[in-house]
């Protein structure tokens, strides 16, 4: 194919969530073992048929980077079948995975002899017992020897190698430490500070606790002895700042005025209009459900049949009620299952977070 300008020189591929764990912050539109096993949905029918295949090809031959992830990419044939071409076309290309750190057959080994891989591992515990809980399917030392493969691998090669570590209640004390074990292994970090599910999230917490997670953090001792570390930091640094923001909207949250009261046929009549004139720009979102308008009204009614008829309000309530968008509660309500947005919609009435 001749080089056009408007060709792409960068691709992201997110083709499938085909995945083996069930971290605990993450939804079924993303693992397809958290769909089967917790919300018990089908699977979702994959659109990528060999036309698409024969299209996509002869756009990778000329790419100078394509990025995967999932699920879990190395679990994703589809992906072999990309990589197999990038190999056998484009070798140079530089390809990024996400990867949650489980999967090394001898398959993969194969496939990365073949390409230039750049890899970022998912690592949020160096304590088995928090990993597993909070990785659920994943074994701490299987992960971490698989770490070491590819650690080394990226190293021989002179590609980047990083670790992309999950903030949450759960773990966060545990930020200097893998910080600090990033460091040593030559790693880059991608600090994710959790915003979704809200349980998973520091943004739900109270101001104190917020102030004291931001303090501890705060008084850590993380070396800066290489440019690496350094970048590492800066990262730590931000996301201690971001708890620090967090931290303030709680006090706001926590010192808001009353407004009054509100009955829950308002709140459903409100959410439904946000949710109906979202679908009017972008009836694409009902796709996502078999039963059509209908299968969305009872799922969120379903959602807020267990919450009181009257309640009261106050400023920081109807702040968020006004802020909230039709497409990130129908988005909340393909991802999560109703009594996970029931436990946050209670969540809401008592400390105004949504
Ligand atoms: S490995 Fe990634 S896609 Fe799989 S469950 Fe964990 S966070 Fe979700």
């Amino acid at each position: 194919m001749p080089w056009r300008e408007d060709q792409p020189q960068a691709m992201e591929f997110s083709l499938e969530n085909t995945c083996n764990l069930e971290c605990v912050q993450c939804h079924g539109g993303l693992s397809s073992r958290i769909r089967q096993e917790r919300e018990k949905r089908p699977p979702f029918r994959s659109p990528y048929d060999s036309t698409f295949f024969e299209e996509l090809f002869p756009w990778l031959d000329r790419l100078a980077e394509a990025r995967f992830s999932g699920g879990e990419p190395f679990l994703i044939e589809a992906y072999y079948r990309i990589w197999e071409r990038l190999a056998g076309k484009n070798p140079d290309c530089e390809i990024l995975v996400q990867t949650n750190g489980t999967v090394l057959s001898p398959r993969v080994a194969r496939v990365l002899e073949q390409g230039r891989f750049n890899i970022s591992v998912s690592l949020d515990s160096l304590e088995r017992e928090r990993f597993e809980s909070l990785r659920k399917g994943a074994r701490l030392g299987e992960v971490m020897s698989n770490l070491e493969y590819f650690r080394d691998y990226c190293r021989d090669r002179g590609t980047y190698f990083g670790l992309s570590i999950c903030v949450m209640p759960g773990n966060w004390e545990e930020l200097p430490s893998l910080l600090d074990f990033a460091s040593r292994q030559g790693a880059e970090v991608a600090l994710n500070l959790v915003t979704e599910p809200l349980w998973a999230s520091l943004r739900g917490l109270d101001a104190k606790d917020l102030e004291g997670i931001q303090a501890v953090l705060e008084r850590a001792v993380l070396p800066e002895s290489s440019p690496l570390a350094a970048r590492n930091l800066r990262k730590y640094r931000d996301a201690v700042r971001q708890v620090a923001l967090w931290a303030g909207q709680a006090r706001n949250r926590e010192g808001a005025p009353l407004v009054g009261e509100m009955t829950s046929r308002e709140l459903m009549d409100l959410l439904r209009e946000k949710v109906l004139s979202h679908l009017e720009e972008h009836p694409d979102f009902l796709n996502a459900w078999e039963g059509g308008y209908g299968e969305v009204e009872a799922f969120l009614a379903g959602i807020l049949a267990g919450i009181p008829e009257k309640f009261t309000v106050n400023a920081a309530h109807s702040e968020a009620l006004k802020n909230l968008s039709g497409g990130r509660l129908l988005l909340s309500m393909e991802r999560y299952s109703q009594e996970a947005l029931a436990g946050r919609v209670h969540g809401f009435l008592e400390k105004a977070v949504l």
